[in-house]
């Protein structure tokens, strides 16, 4: 039995508990949380460390296949160039992939970070997340704008799904990418497979004007980008991208609509009222990176819909931390509160990928992982430049 004790600690599902204790039993599983009702606790085997204690950081959407990318990239110059430089830069030898992603989870763990919901196009990532205690959500994404290949792309996705899944490596479903790299037909086999088995879909959604634009009349740099690339468009044109996830994705989906930054107050709205298990997920660190704009978290919030933290690749940010994303919306947001936000970077990515049984808030018979907040503002109830994630379990 372990004890862990801090100034607050903060159980997610209630408020914070001033010098509250926290017992593992050896597994790190929570057996008991102690109120002392603002008193130190002194108990045997207890732990007090000064700053406040939180549960494991969940980040809801990564790409760890892509960390061999890391600092490869130039920064801020739109959805287009961007798509292109993944295109032109993907490939790598299979050492360099294979240890950018063994950096990349032992930066997650480092950082506090217990589930991470992965967007996967090949099977690099299967081997090193059997070695890890971090809990995964394989997302098995399919894009494809040619009609001609869709049905050979939907069954490859399905072999690459059968292959995460004879192993324990996680949760694994298929996932469409994004509202403008989808045909029509592709999206039929996506929609039949999704009616099939209701599982949880992560599609990129409102991540640039251009996106916009290209679903709108197929134009702008994301469409001159497909054609300079001789890829015929065969999406139909869409109003708004509001409407394209309508129309293939059923309404009883638990949706995870993956960066807004551009969506409006009225689409998030509709979003959510279209689908009630949607969660709204923010990756601000590669939003600043591409398009140099943070979403409005604080008009998203306020529409009451669930928001959880991501942080896209290597590919478009310097850091995976979900601790950094969370930093960068309360320096950037001064109206939200350390509370809200670090719900958003705990339970509701917990909810988001169907782990919250497990991990995501401070309870009794969870596993959740202690993380330490150091350098923590008392009398603001916010942690400060200087603070640091310190992982305690
Ligand atoms: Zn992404």
């Amino acid at each position: 039995m372990q004890r862990f004790s801090s100034n607050y600690i903060f159980p997610i599902h209630g408020g914070p508990i001033k010098n509250g204790v926290i017992c593992l039993d050896n597994n790190n599983t929570i057996v008991e949380i102690i109120d002392p009702e603002g008193c130190v606790k002194e108990l045997a085997s207890m732990e007090f460390h000064n700053g406040v204690i939180v549960p494991g950081f969940i980040n809801t959407h990564c790409h760890l296949e892509l960390s061999h990318l890391k600092g490869k990239f130039e920064k801020s110059n739109g959805i287009a160039d961007f798509v292109s430089q993944i295109r032109n830069n993907r490939k790598a030898d299979e050492l360099e992939i294979a240890n950018g992603i063994k950096s990349a989870i032992s930066s997650l763990k480092s950082n506090g970070v217990v589930a991470v919901g992965d967007i996967c196009n090949t099977s690099h990532t299967i081997y090193q997340k059997q070695e890890s205690d971090i809990l995964f959500h394989n997302f098995i994404e399919l894009f494809g704008l040619n009609p001609v290949d869709s049905l050979d792309r939907f069954n490859s996705s399905l072999a690459l799904l059968n292959e995460f899944k004879s192993v324990d490596c996680g949760k694994s479903t298929l996932t469409p990418h994004s509202t403008y790299s989808i045909s029509a037909k592709l999206w039929e086999f996506i929609k039949n497979e999704l009616n099939k088995n209701r599982s949880i879909v992560s599609i990129h959604y409102g991540e640039s004007l251009q996106e916009y634009a290209f679903l709108k009349d197929h134009s702008g740099l994301l469409a001159e980008n497909f054609k300079n690339l001789g890829i015929s468009i065969n999406l139909p044109k869409f109003n708004s991208p509001c409407e394209v996830v309508k129309q293939f994705i059923p309404t009883d989906s638990k949706v995870l609509f993956v960066h807004n930054t551009f969506a409006s107050n009225v689409e998030i709205k509709y979003l959510a009222s279209h689908y009630k298990k949607s969660i709204f997920v923010l990756c601000p660190s590669s939003n600043l990176f591409i398009e140099s704009i943070l979403p409005d978290a604080p008009m998203i919030a306020s529409t009451g819909v669930d928001i959880a933290l991501g942080t896209d690749s290597y590919a478009s940010t310097d850091t995976i931390s979900v601790f950094d994303q969370m930093m960068i919306l309360l320096e950037k947001f001064p109206t939200l509160s350390f509370n809200e936000v670090l719900k958003w970077a705990t339970l509701n990515g917990a909810k988001a990928l169907s782990l919250e049984s497990k991990v995501g808030s401070l309870e009794v018979g969870k596993k959740p992982g202690l993380n330490l907040i150091t350098n923590f503002d008392f009398s603001l109830m916010r942690p400060t430049k200087k603070s640091k994630v310190k992982r305690l379990a």
